[in-house]
């Protein structure tokens, strides 16, 4: 194997060395540590100087390789596992620089930094690295940026996923957390131990679509000396860009809107070059690496990620407002509606709403189901953020393994429902839910 045999250049490397001051631990990739150059952006090809550029312009151009080759206009797909080495190849290794270089698929691939480098300029960050899956991203990003007895202060109400990570992986490698009220600053505070990490956050809540001020959360990280983590799946950098309010690394399950088509699983962590050097190492050893056939889809749907947000939160507003003036419907969650708990909050650090509407209708989780069986543009599956709108119960999905009562506590009452607006005509939507809602009243 080329790694293997790069690598036993580095025999007399400590085998079980302490983790040096970055939390990087020396048997992982102490040629990593070994690094004597200044970490640059990146890593690099040969793209477009983005200076100065807008995010439309960024999904559409940035991270785009000039292949000199063949002047083929968007970025060829590099369908290969392995690469030549040569002496400069072999030298990255000893000298700490190996991800700069093509070596080996999982280590890194033209296709792979092409649309690293799009995710990472949307974002504003130096570096980023993409995943078979969000949680691929979110788990080693935690096991990354965690030593051994550290602790995380997480929001109470995460990704299904993400909580079952910190509840059941975590406690095996004598880590924990901490889980809090995300809106409750005073509560994440205290909830900081002096073994404290990681805060870690989602940007908008599911279902609930609560939003987290991320200008206190980086200040309380700041001031606490803690690193800031934010699941950004339900905003992407279009709606907010959470690095400018002091987060650290930003994750994403890029199944969602980043690729936007619902034919792709793939996750990304972005940040400052040094701490996405330190998950990449530990991606290396998790080996949750993305395909160069799933980078290419995947870079080929954020051309498109501007246009699409924002046709999504027009979409999603313009249902969300119908769906409040609905007699059968209780309450409507949508984070650019002036009734929504903290519109004034995401006006102020939201571009624009999300795709995502949550509701809850009179007649509990039966007429739910009898609502969203009817209706015909969007279907019932569970999922979000494709061009196509998809609706489902939280009650029999996401949070089927809590019991009617913890679901309550939570706010999610009998009828709620949680939308996932694509980009549709809003009118043919509305139609679709009104000739729904005329069916199952009408049954009553
Ligand atoms: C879907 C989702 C994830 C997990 O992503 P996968 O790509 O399914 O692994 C994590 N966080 C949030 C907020 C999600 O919606």
């Amino acid at each position: 194997m080329v790694s293997t045999n790069a690598l036993s250049s580095n025999r007399d490397m400590p085998i079980r060395g302490d983790r040096g001051a970055a939390g990087i631990d020396s048997k992982v990739a102490g040629w990593l540590e070994s690094m004597d150059r200044k970490r640059q952006s990146g890593p690099h090809l040969d793209t477009l100087d983005i200076e100065g550029l807008s995010d439309e312009t960024l999904a559409v151009h940035a991270g785009s390789v000039n292949d000199s080759a063949t002047g083929c206009v968007g970025t060829p797909i590099y369908q290969s596992t392995t690469f030549l080495l040569n002496d400069d190849q072999y030298r990255s290794f000893a000298q700490g620089y190996a991800r700069d270089r093509f070596i080996y698929t999982r280590y890194g691939n033209p296709s792979q930094w092409s649309v690293q480098e799009k995710l990472a300029a949307l974002e504003g960050a130096e570096s980023a690295v993409v995943f078979s899956s969000g949680m691929a991203a979110i788990a080693t990003t935690l096991m990354a940026l965690l030593d051994p007895g550290g602790h995380v202060v997480a929001s109470n109400e995460l990704y299904g996923g993400t909580y079952n990570f910190l509840n059941m992986e975590l406690p095996n490698t004598g880590m924990s957390a901490t889980l809090v009220d995300p809106r409750n600053y005073a509560a994440i505070e205290a909830a900081i131990q002096p073994n404290t990490q990681i805060l870690y956050f989602e940007t908008i809540t599911n279902p609930l679509l609560k939003i987290v001020d991320l200008r206190r959360l980086g200040e309380i990280a700041a001031r606490r000396g803690i690193r800031l983590v934010v699941d950004a799946t339900f905003s992407t950098p279009i709606v907010t860009k959470p690095l400018r309010f002091g987060a650290h690394v930003v994750v994403h399950s890029a199944t969602k809107y980043l690729n936007g088509h619902s034919d792709l699983v793939a996750g990304v962590a972005v940040g400052e070059r040094k701490l996405v050097d330190q998950i990449w190492a530990r991606m290396l050893n998790f080996g949750g690496c993305l395909d160069p056939h799933a980078c290419f889809m995947l870079e080929r749907g954020l051309k498109t990620l501007a246009i699409r947000m924002q046709a999504h939160a027009r979409t999603a507003l313009a249902v969300a407002s119908y769906l409040e003036m609905h007699p059968g419907v209780r309450r409507v969650y949508h984070p650019m509606l002036p009734s929504h708990a903290d519109h004034d909050l995401a006006k102020e650090i939201m571009r624009c709403g999300t795709g995502n509407v949550t509701f809850e209708i009179e007649g509990g989780d039966e007429a739910a189901l009898r609502l969203v069986d009817n209706m015909k543009l969007a279907r019932s599956a569970t999922s979000l953020g494709g061009v196509e709108s998809l609706i489902s119960l939280p009650f029999n999905s996401s949070h089927s393994s809590f019991t009617a009562k913890q679901r309550a506590e939570m706010g999610i009452m009998p009828g709620c429902i949680r939308l996932s607006a694509g980009i549709e005509d809003p009118q043919d939507l509305i139609r679709d839910m009104d000739r729904s809602f005329n069916i199952i009243f009408s049954e009553r």
